[in-house]
């Protein structure tokens, strides 16, 4: 179910002030049984993406991030657009919600395609675009599995990116999207690297993204501490990253990079693969 009406409120609601022994035994088992639920419900969703995941044979993570927080780390434009698509559930939301983050991992053969050099310097366009199918693919399951979640757990399904939209600057895909990299920062994916991207501990930024906003009660994640330390490996691969402070908006440089390339889809992932790569934690990370 997308941007549609969500299921009823679970009418959970965490304790009170204490005033006696006896009812802050009653609260304190309450609390607990609270928790409890709400470790179950992720519990569930986390094994039903697993499934799903299994079946297509793709690795991935999910997470829960607190709906508030989520909100509040969002542009003011962005704000907007979710509180328009939650519509009269949003002031319930903003009390109790949660964001579910799902993110699957590209295989490792994708990255390693990523702006592969031939003899005459020129780039392999075809073993780029094995990078750009995967962006579709991987799109598009996002947008399935997300919505088979937001119909069995009762949410709304923000899909993985807008495509085939034609912008004039990077700033007018601001209003159309809900950042998922905001979502799994919060639900603990991974920490915001020197690339802009989450970068999770297992899968480096190899990862895409989807979300699905529900009043399931659920417990939350916290955000990972920035580990980049001293690694530049992205910023080396990237002009743009390398200058980011000093140019006016490096994303629409990106964004016309990514144009004149002309691959399968509107792509680059230097920056992804050289953190997969060539970061302090190469070693670490193992993509399928
Ligand atoms: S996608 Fe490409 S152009 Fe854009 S920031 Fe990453 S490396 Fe730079
Ligand atoms: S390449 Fe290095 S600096 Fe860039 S995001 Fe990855 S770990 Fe951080």
């Amino acid at each position: 179910m997308r941007a549609t009406a969500l299921a009823p409120l679970f009418g959970v609601k965490y304790g009170r002030a204490f005033l006696s022994l006896g009812e802050r035994v009653i609260v304190s088992f309450s609390g607990k049984k609270v928790y409890m639920e709400r470790a179950q419900n992720f519990q569930r969703v986390k094994s039903f993406f697993g499934s799903e995941l299994a079946e297509i044979g793709y690795d991935g993570v999910v997470g829960t991030a607190e709906f508030k927080r989520v909100y509040h780390d969002l542009m003011p434009v962005q704000r907007s657009r979710v509180e328009n698509i939650c519509g009269d559930q949003f002031q319930n939301l903003i009390k109790n919600g949660s964001i579910i983050c799902m993110g699957i991992a590209y295989p490792g053969h994708a990255i390693e395609s990523i702006d592969v050099r031939l003899c005459d310097g020129t780039f392999n366009k075809d073993l780029w675009n094995v990078y750009a199918k995967e962006y579709h693919k991987l799109n598009r399951v996002l947008d399935m599995i997300s919505e088979k979640i937001a119909d069995q757990f009762g949410g709304i399904s923000i899909p993985a990116t807008v495509e085939g939209i034609v912008v004039k600057n990077v700033e007018e895909y601001y209003a159309m999207t809900v950042s998922h990299r905001v979502v799994a920062e919060n639900a603990g994916l991974g920490w915001r690297g020197k690339n802009e991207l989450v970068v999770n501990e297992k899968f480096s930024c190899a990862l895409r993204f989807a979300s699905v906003i529900t009043n399931l009660p659920m417990i939350h994640g916290k955000k990972v501490r920035v580990s980049c330390k001293k690694c530049k490996a992205c910023l080396e691969a990237c002009p743009f990253l390398k200058n980011k402070d000093k140019l006016e908006n490096y994303r629409e440089d990106c964004r016309r990079y990514i144009i004149q390339l002309h691959l399968d889809a509107e792509v680059c992932g230097k920056c992804i693969k050289a953190c997969y790569l060539n970061s302090i934690f190469s070693k670490r990370f193992k993509l399928r």
